[in-house]
């Protein structure tokens, strides 16, 4: 008896349709890291679970009811990642790389976990790039993270962009800060929201994030995060918006932009499009400068952002060109003897030119041969049958304006150039 399986809720295929899409667009991301000096990283898609408890939060949405987590037959906790800064910090420390070098530029691209609610633009495996540049602690650093971020979907043609950028300082001025939201907020909580009231105690930064219109009026009149920054912090925050600004980087300084992660210091910033629905967020990045050392490293300053692909893929997907899913060549066989001849011509043509092309083998008629070269877009089909090949010519035919010409069957290959036009 068969049995039909069903994928698991919140996560997704990448089918034929799509997959040249998402391959072109992280080989933009490679290039684009590679052009800024970043260097891929790789690390496992599971950790130990006191990785994420420590350094993400214990009292954050991931770390309470989002991590899939099991007991190893040792006994030891595991999780898959869900997120990868923590496991880059680790694996940077453990491989003491800040000993090779006073600054590393890294970036990764890979699956993230978290057992949220599925919807738009959200799952529960997903796919993470980012970047976290470990070194330095000066303003220029924070500038170029943003200027990656935001130049990649600048680049890509993704609209209604907002930057947001705040400073949350350093920990101290947050634990001022935190008590006197708390302080503030305590009056007023039977106006806000069950979530918010939840978290007053355990993690009160986290109601600036609120997205409930109650929380929001209550958080009107809140004492804001700036007036609690060291007069460094505050100084910082100036030069990475100056910094911002020279470069052409249109941003929001926007004082309720906490990040839910406990790491979090100085700079936070976050990248939204109302283009892609209710999950607006592209992409959420700051500094971390205490992580390295909490992670028994030497002290090093560190900033970075995750972006979310799946997001970036809902935008493109609506910009997606036929030019995705053309092929240059679609070889055509009269009859079932020829198809041998068609696989040797197509080797050559690939291996002379690296263009795509693609030879029958469900041995069809051919008219059906002719539909599936329109289906795939092929620029040009070759005809070739047990006449053409007594003859030693094959047909080429051009599919955009229908001419065609005769071609020596030896040599074809030599009918297509570089730009993939025959002569
Ligand atoms: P975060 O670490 O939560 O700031 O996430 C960074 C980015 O990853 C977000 O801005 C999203 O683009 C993406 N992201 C986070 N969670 C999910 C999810 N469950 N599904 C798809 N993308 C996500």
């Amino acid at each position: 008896m068969s049995i039909k399986i069903q994928n698991v809720k919140g996560t997704k295929d990448i089918l034929p349709a799509n997959s040249q899409l998402w391959l072109e667009t992280e080989s933009i991301i490679h290039n684009f890291m590679s052009l800024h000096g970043y260097k891929l990283i790789r690390t496992p898609i599971f950790e130990k679970t006191e990785l994420f408890n420590r350094t993400i939060g214990e009292d954050t949405d991931i770390v309470t009811k989002e991590m899939y987590t099991w007991t190893d037959v040792d006994g030891t906790s595991l999780t898959l990642r869900p997120e990868l800064t923590a496991s880059v910090v680790r694996s940077f420390v453990q491989n003491n790389l800040q000993a090779k070098s006073p600054l590393h530029r890294l970036y990764y691209i890979d699956s993230s976990f978290r057992r949220e609610r599925p919807q738009k633009g959200r799952q529960r495996q997903f796919t993470q790039y980012g970047i976290e540049a470990l070194g330095s602690i000066h303003p220029e650093q924070d500038v170029e993270v943003i200027l990656i971020a935001y130049r990649i979907y600048e680049m890509l043609g993704v609209k209604d962009l907002e930057v947001h950028v705040n400073s949350i300082g350093s920990k101290d001025s947050r634990t001022n800060y935190v008590n006197a939201l708390r302080d503030y907020l305590m009056p007023y909580k039977n106006d806000l929201s069950e979530i918010s009231q939840n978290r007053l105690h355990s993690n009160a930064l986290r109601i600036l994030d609120s997205k409930s219109d109650k929380d929001k009026k209550v958080l009107e009149n809140a004492p804001k995060i700036f007036d609690f920054l060291t007069k460094e912090d505050v100084k910082n925050f100036n030069k990475i918006q100056s910094l911002l600004t020279e470069l052409d980087i249109p941003f929001i300084s926007d004082s309720n932009l906490v990040r839910g992660l406990d790491y979090y210091n100085g700079m936070t910033f976050e990248i939204v499009s109302s283009s892609i629905g209710a999950q607006s967020a592209l992409c959420g990045g700051g500094r971390y400068d205490k992580l390295v050392e909490y992670l028994g490293g030497k002290p090093t300053p560190a900033v970075g952002f995750a972006a979310g692909l799946e997001r970036l893929m809902l935008i493109l997907n609506d910009s997606m060109s036929e030019a995705n899913n053309m092929i240059d060549i679609y070889i055509i066989s009269m009859d079932d003897k020829s198809i041998s001849s068609s696989l040797k011509i197509a080797d050559k043509i690939r291996n002379t030119h690296g263009i795509k092309v693609v030879c029958e083998t469900l041995r069809r008629s051919m008219k059906a041969q002719l539909r599936e070269a329109n289906k795939l877009n092929a620029q040009f089909v070759i005809i070739i049958g047990e006449e053409e090949i007594a003859a030693g010519e094959v047909i080429i035919k051009n599919m955009e304006d229908s001419s065609q010409i005769n071609a020596p069957i030896d040599s074809v290959e030599n009918y297509f150039g570089v730009d993939y036009e025959y002569k």
